[in-house]
């Protein structure tokens, strides 16, 4: 099989994870979480199987461990404190108690970690 263009490929990925991203977060606000799950799952799929990396704003709301779409107010409890420069945000997964913590520099120039 001959791929002619990878660009389109990729193109058509992303817009299949973004639907499914949409669709879990419809679920989520629905009740329906088992189907949160389900998209989760299908969209690290089509990332995998397509070789295309998750967009950042998308998989920050996958959790790493149950694959759940996760919705802030509904199965993810988001806190956020700013020290400094720094701005720190903690996700955590309500369906499976998954945190995730991760941090911004709000001003550049003293490094990233
Ligand atoms: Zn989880």
């Amino acid at each position: 099989m001959v791929r002619r263009n990878r660009g389109a490929i990729r193109d058509i990925a992303i817009e299949r994870m973004e639907i499914l991203f949409k669709l879990g977060i419809e679920a989520v606000k629905n009740g329906y979480t088992d189907l949160a799950k389900r998209y989760g799952e299908l969209l690290i799929r089509i990332s995998m199987r397509n070789r295309v990396k998750i967009p950042k704003e998308i998989k920050r709301w996958i959790c790493k461990q149950c694959h759940t779409i996760m919705v802030p107010g509904f199965n993810a409890r988001v806190r956020t404190r700013r020290d400094g420069k720094v701005l720190r945000v903690v996700t955590k997964c309500l369906s499976c108690g998954w945190i995730h913590r991760y941090q911004f520099v709000v001003r550049r120039g003293s490094g990233r970690s």
